[in-house]
């Protein structure tokens, strides 16, 4: 089976740390997890296979090939959803002695290729080409999800390094902005960090991305405020938190609506789907403190009428 090509590969032009010294932030996790390195090294054995956890972006693959890069190992990547049938799973297995193999999206792994995967960590037997069980060289799975409540439980609770990455302070963010700077041969005013770590979500791949599309507006790869500007008008991107076209859109039909709506008729109203909504859109605004959930639907609070208020008044 190919190795893949994640949805990380469109990622390749962007910095990614290569060790859990230059990981920003999740300061736990690379404790634990260079404990645990450090220990299977001095006592000459491979670590216990990791599982991360936590919403896209946040560096799940950059840990799982900073792992590898630590431990020395090769590193190979697939996602969940190629792993249709047992055997491919197997065939992936027999072949693993000696690397790190990362599957992305793990929750993805159809049911019954799963079982195999889960017994196979659970007594390191892998069936053959006959079907029948054969004892697999030692290798170590990093498995990635956004999705952990998609995992059978034993499977879950299988990994004892087991780690959740949560979202990014504004001064992470504006770290991981000031390291990614130069290696894009940019340079980048302080306020323009800011901006920059304050609108991206808690998410480091929005900031790398955010400064490559301001890069894009830049004379002499210097992103000034008014670079900043340009690249946030142009898509139609506020300032404040980030908020794009979509999100003020759904703000803008929630008041409409009079204020409460269930996720359907929102969705409908502005001609978006309601999944791209609960998943995608609904966390960050929860998070921000501008809609909550009710049994009614969801709810524009005052802090959401009033950055509505304010994003008309600046448009008008
Ligand atoms: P995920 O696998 O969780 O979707 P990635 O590992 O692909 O996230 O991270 C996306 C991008 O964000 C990376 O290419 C890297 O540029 C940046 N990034 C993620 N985590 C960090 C971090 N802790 N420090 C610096 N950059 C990071």
């Amino acid at each position: 089976m190919n190795v893949v090509t994640t949805q990380h590969q469109q990622d390749r032009s962007l910095p990614r740390p290569q060790t859990l010294d230059e990981f920003i932030n999740q300061r736990h996790t690379v404790e634990a997890l260079r404990a645990a390195i450090s220990k299977a090294n001095q006592r000459g054995i491979m670590i216990d296979h990791v599982l991360l956890t936590g919403p896209p972006g946040l560096g799940k693959t950059t840990l799982a090939e900073a792992i590898a890069r630590e431990l020395g190992l090769p590193i190979v990547s697939y996602l969940g959803s190629q792993f249709t049938s047992p055997a491919q799973v197997s065939a992936v297995l027999r072949y693993g002695q000696g690397k790190v193999i990362f599957i992305d999206e793990v929750h993805a792994v159809s049911y019954k290729a799963l079982e195999v995967l889960y017994r196979t960590l659970e007594d390191g037997m892998v069936p053959n080409l006959d079907g029948r069980l054969e004892k697999c060289g030692a290798f170590i799975l990093i498995a990635a999800t956004t999705d952990p409540q998609r995992l059978p439980n034993p499977f879950r609770q299988r990994f004892s390094l087991s780690f959740h990455l949560d979202y990014y302070s504004e001064a992470s963010l504006a770290t991981i902005v000031n390291q990614s700077a130069p290696i894009m041969g940019l340079t980048v005013a302080s306020e323009s960090i800011e901006t920059i770590a304050r609108i991206a979500r808690g998410v480091p791949r929005l900031a790398n991305h955010f400064l490559k599309r301001s890069a894009d507006f830049a004379v002499d790869n210097a992103i000034t405020p008014p670079v900043v500007q340009k690249f946030l008008t142009t898509y139609g991107i506020d300032s404040s938190y980030g908020l794009d076209r979509l999100d003020t859109g759904l703000l803008t039909a929630l008041k409409r609506l009079g204020g409460t709506a269930s996720i359907d008729v929102l969705a409908s109203t502005i001609g978006e789907n309601p999944k791209v909504i609960s998943i995608d859109r609904e966390p960050y605004l929860l998070r921000l403190g501008l809609v909550s959930r009710s049994s009614r639907g969801r709810i524009l609070t005052p802090k959401g009428e009033q950055v509505i208020y304010q994003l008309e008044k600046e448009a008008s």
